[in-house]
């Protein structure tokens, strides 16, 4: 039965990444585990053992034909479909060598899985061929461009497109294309990649005159390591592998025999009509309907980044309106559902290419989630899917992702004191009073809504919203953050970065912020720093790009002055001491928070100009010097700064932090958002009480420093999903001098898979 549920009763996981992988169907694992222990036979022996196993192979080939309709052309078992399309490409321009064309070009569609482009550019190089290699582009619905291939066909050695896309499900009308291709040039050789068509769409290749098409088993339930080339009668063909002769001399290697007999399974079941492993389209359709309804009744308002119409029914792709595809991928994460941002196979790239080439938005192409499923989901697991991704709505109410439609959402995010959001690099800081009035510094246009909602949600007014400088790189959000916010924000006659123009300071309940003139990344950079009524210590020093986490802002740019940036930085000295937590407009260290101690010790510079090691010339000097170089070797950022040393940290397995959890001074942090909590209790998976939970999301890092929240004599274990934003936040606190920090490493998701 099921095929995406993985049987781990405590942390059920709903596996909505099918395009990425599948699990292999139970029917195919038994077959392929039988192929192992007993029908293991070598193919090519002559014994009876070997001869049984020959047997599995040929009827498997057999079957694979009757699947994709090729009755005739050779059928070839490969490693994968990576395999099979460098087996096509390097067939196809070794026997283009001596080609007469002018001026050649290799065809791909735009949208076509990076295997394709970088073979064909790989092998094109490699075996000399000097061709152009030029991207077929698509339509706002992903379709190619017909008219683009009738141009180029004539001068084309290979021409390669696909049937349907892996992150958009978009097909492409195959029998269209080859009319255009083969009314052009018939003799060019035309590869469709077919990964993510099979049991998706009805495939008869031998009636077309398409040469070659690779197939994956792991894209439909069979073990990873094992696909089929199917190369049209009389194309060209030269052995990618050479050796023992075996796939009739080509493609040598011993066969992988389980994973033959895996797709042997899957054949059957695709061919049987009586067996229904695999669903309607019809089925299928009524499927994503259900899930697009779900997604919708939770999140309200989302793009859909294709057209349901042109695309294979088990892939969903779209982008939250106002949620970033991080924070939908953690939620989703944390309530156990599978997804995928953009192509599994370019995880880190964090935009979609494909989207990029459909002319989506920056927003839809930066924010995909791709869910997906295969054919052989059943009704139970898409209700349960279902009900799971609506039971993510009263969690986004309470965490103010969506705006709350009930009476009296449980608020969880703490907006009280210190809370820092983040777009890329950009940092903007919200203080909010314990009478939830609030200031915002340094706004970001893309965070406009989810302010909104924390504003909206939190019930808070708003008296002040704050540019530290005219950011050169993008526009103000000052402006429209206070038009969204309306009457919750106390609108006075403010200058140009936003400052009430007759006030001095601004009142916050027992704390007040006050500007500083502090030029030097810009002329009219300021600085704005919270202090204490009573006591006048400094706890945040706001200093937009004039400091940043590791460096200083840069002086390269226009209206910057490095003359001016030594008597800011030694005139904030004055001010602000080593406790004062420095929160500046853009991050690139990934560090959340940074004392002025710490920001000392990492700036030797900086350091080195305050304790009088470096007079002001030498400073402008190195400065200038430091400034122009990385100009040249970095993107112009707004301050370049030094890569900093990761503290040597110790990274515990689970086993390692639950012995160590014994000891009565050791506490875990928390470093999920709360909207991560909902599923994985920490308490609970670590077996300890309450009190041992300390949740410091990143975004409160620097909050619960100045609140003294930590100990540095206390021993803390870093934990979050994956162990990536928890091995940040061991190295931010080791850089604030606490030693005893440890992360977690693999963090909950190695736990969950019992890997420790
Ligand atoms: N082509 C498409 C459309 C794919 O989705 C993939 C895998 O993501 C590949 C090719 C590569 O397949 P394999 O992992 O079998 O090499």
């Amino acid at each position: 039965m099921a095929n995406f549920f993985l049987p781990d009763d405590a942390n059920q996981q709903i596996y909505l990444d099918a395009n990425a992988t599948t699990p292999v169907l139970p029917q195919i694992a038994d077959v392929v585990s039988h192929t192992m222990q007993v029908c293991f036979g070598n193919p090519s022996s002559s014994h009876i053992t070997g001869i049984q196993a020959k047997y599995l192979l040929e009827q498997t080939r057999s079957k694979a034909r009757d699947v994709i309709g090729a009755s005739d052309g050779d059928i070839l078992f490969t490693s994968g479909a990576t395999e099979g399309i460098q087996t096509a490409v390097v067939s196809t321009l070794i026997a283009a060598k001596n080609h007469q064309i002018e001026n050649p070009v290799l065809l791909y569609g735009a949208t076509e899985h990076k295997a394709v482009p970088n073979t064909l550019k790989h092998w094109n190089n490699v075996l000399d061929i000097n061709a152009q290699v030029l991207a077929i582009p698509v339509d706002k619905y992903g379709i190619l461009d017909h008219e683009f291939i009738r141009k180029h066909a004539a001068n084309a050695l290979m021409i390669c497109t696909m049937a349907v896309n892996n992150e958009t499900g978009v097909f492409q009308d195959l029998a269209a294309i080859e009319q255009v291709i083969r009314s052009e040039n018939t003799r060019v050789a035309w590869m469709v990649d077919c990964v993510q068509a099979l049991g998706k769409t009805r495939l008869a290749l031998s009636q077309t005159t398409i040469d070659y098409a690779p197939f994956s088993g792991h894209k439909l339930y069979a073990p990873k390591g094992i696909g089929v080339l199917y190369i049209r009668k009389g194309s060209a063909y030269t052995p990618f592998i050479a050796g023992g002769g075996q796939e009739s001399g080509m493609r040598s290697g011993t066969e992988n025999l389980p994973g033959i007999a895996g797709l042997n399974e899957l054949f059957s079941l695709l061919l049987d009509k009586e067996n229904h492993t695999f669903k309607s389209l019809e089925q299928l359709h009524a499927f994503r309907k259900q899930l697009h309804e779900a997604l919708i009744d939770t999140f309200g308002s989302i793009t859909f980044n294709h057209e349901f119409e042109y695309s294979v029914p088990t892939t969903l792709n779209f982008a939250v309106n106002e949620l970033t595809s991080k924070e939908v991928m953690d939620l989703f994460d944390a309530a156990g559902i599978r997804v995928s941002g953009g192509s599994a196979c370019s995880s880190g790239a964090n935009r979609s290419f494909v989207l990029d080439a459909m002319g989506a938005s920056d927003w839809q192409s930066e924010n995909a989630i791709r869910m997906s499923f295969g054919p052989a989901v059943t009704e139970q697991e898409i209700n349960y899917a279902c009900d799971k991704i609506r039971s993510l709505k009263p969690i986004l109410e309470a965490n103010c992702l969506v705006v709350s439609d009930s009476t009296s959402p449980q608020q969880e995010v703490c907006a009280i004191d210190l809370t820092q959001l983040r777009h890329q690099a950009a940092c903007c800081w919200l203080y909010v009073d314990s009478n939830k009035h609030a200031v915002v510094i340094d706004p970001i246009i893309e965070l406009i809504p989810r302010m909104a909602k924390i504003v909206a949600t939190q019930g808070l007014l708003v008296k002040a919203i704050l540019d530290t400088h005219k950011h050169q790189e993008r526009l103000s959000a000052r402006c429209l953050l206070a038009k969204e916010l309306a009457e919750q924000y106390v609108g006075k006659e403010t200058d140009e970065l936003g400052w009430p123009v007759n006030d001095e300071t601004i009142p916050l309940n027992t704390a007040r912020l006050r500007k500083v003139a502090t030029p030097g990344h810009s002329q009219d950079s300021v600085s704005y720093l919270l202090e204490n009524s009573l006591t006048n210590d400094i706890s945040y020093c706001f200093c937009g790009d004039l400091i940043l986490p590791g460096g200083l802002g840069n002086t390269v740019i226009s209206g910057s002055d490095t003359a001016q940036m030594v008597q800011s930085l030694k005139s904030l000295a004055t001010l602000i001491d080593d406790t004062t937590l420095i929160c500046s407009g853009h991050d690139y260290q990934q560090c959340f928070a940074m004392d002025w101690h710490a920001q000392k010790a990492t700036t030797p510079l900086l350091a080195t100009l305050l304790n009088g090691q470096l007079s002001e010339a030498e400073f402008i000097e190195l400065k200038q010097q430091a400034d122009q170089q990385k100009q040249h070797t970095s993107h112009p950022l707004c301050g370049y700064v030094d890569v900093l040393e990761s503290s040597p940290m110790k990274q515990l397995t689970s086993t390692d932090a639950k012995a160590m959890l014994g000891d009565q001074a050791t506490y875990l942090i928390d470093t999920r958002e709360p909207y991560e909590h909902g599923v994985a209790n920490l308490a609970e998976v670590f077996n300890v009480e309450n009190a041992k939970v300390i949740n410091i999301p990143l975004s409160r890092m620097a909050n619960a420093i100045v609140q003294g929240q930590l100990d540095k004599a206390k021993n803390y274990i870093l934990v979050c999903r994956s162990g990536n934003r928890s091995k940040q936040a061991a190295n931010n606190l080791s850089q604030l001098g606490f030693e005893h920090v440890y992360n977690l490493n693999g963090g909950l998701a190695l736990i969950n898979s019992n890997q420790q």
